[in-house]
C-alpha cells in the first residue's frame, strides 16, 4: 500500500501524510527531509551549492534512517534544498533511496513534490494538496513564531513564492499533480477537515 502525498511547501501535506500514516499503520517518509539532508551537509562544508559532483556525492550519503527534522527546519536549508533538487544526478539517487524506502511491508506515506508523478506512479492513492500562498504563508508564520523563532509574514510569503517558482518551473520532476491524483485544497480547511477528507478518499478506492 502506497499513498503518494505532493503539494507545495507549507500546504498542509507534511502533517497529513504524518496522520495518515498513523491512522493506517503504514511507515512515513518526508521526502523534502532528504533534499533538505543533502543541503545542509552541503552548507556545513561550505561547499557551493551549484556544484552538482559535490551534491550527488553528499546525497549518496543521505541516511534515511537519520532524518533530524528540528535540525533539518531552518528556512536557509530549505532554500538551499530547493536549488539542489533541479539537480538530476542529487534526484536520481535520492529517489532510488526514496523508492526503496516505499517497498518496505506494510506500505508507506510518501510525501513531497514528485511522489505521484516520478517516484511511485504506481501508488494505490495520489493526493495533491494546495492553500493559497498567503494562507501558506500565514501558516508558516505562526509555527514559526509558536516556537519563538523570527517569522516576517511579507519575507516568508516572497520566499514561498520563489520556492514554489523554482520547484514548479523546474525541467526535471516539477512539481505538479499526477494525472490520477485527487486534489484537497486546505486553504479553507483546517488539519481534522482535510485529514477527514483524506481518509474517506482512501477507504472510497
Ligand atoms: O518539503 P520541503 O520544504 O522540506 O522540501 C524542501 C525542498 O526540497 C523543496 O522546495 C523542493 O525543492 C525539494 N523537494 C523536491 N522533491 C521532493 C521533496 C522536496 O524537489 N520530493
Amino acid at each position: 500500500m502506497i499513498i503518494a502525498i505532493d503539494g507545495p511547501a507549507a500546504s498542509g501535506k507534511g502533517t497529513l501524510a504524518r496522520r495518515l500514516a498513523e491512522h493506517f499503520g503504514l511507515h512515513h517518509l518526508d521526502t523534502g527531509l532528504t533534499y533538505r539532508a543533502a543541503a545542509a551537509a552541503m552548507l556545513k562544508a561550505g561547499t557551493a551549492l551549484d556544484d552538482e559532483d559535490a551534491a550527488s556525492a553528499v546525497a549518496a550519503g543521505v541516511d534515511l534512517s537519520k532524518l533530524d527534522r528540528a535540525a533539518l527546519s531552518l528556512h536557509e536549508v530549505g532554500e538551499a534544498a530547493s536549488r539542489i533538487a533541479v539537480m538530476p544526478r542529487v534526484r536520481k539517487v535520492l529517489v532510488e533511496a526514496q523508492r526503496r524506502f516505499g517497498e518496505q511491508e506494510p506500505g508507506a506515506v510518501l510525501d513531497g513534490r514528485d511522489i505521484g508523478t516520478v517516484v511511485c506512479p504506481d501508488a494505490d492513492v495520489k493526493l495533491y494538496v494546495t492553500a493559497s500562498p498567503e494562507v501558506r504563508a500565514r501558516r508558516r508564520t505562526d509555527e514559526l513564531a509558536g516556537r519563538g523563532l523570527d517569522a516576517d509574514y511579507a519575507e516568508i510569503l516572497t520566499d514561498l513564492q520563489r520556492r514554489d517558482e523554482r520547484d514548479t518551473t523546474r525541467t526535471d520532476s516539477p512539481l505538479r499533480p499526477a494525472v490520477d491524483a485527487h486534489l484537497l485544497d486546505t486553504s479553507e480547511m483546517d488539519i481534522e477537515t482535510a485529514f477527514r477528507k483524506a481518509v474517506d478518499i482512501i477507504d472510497g478506492i
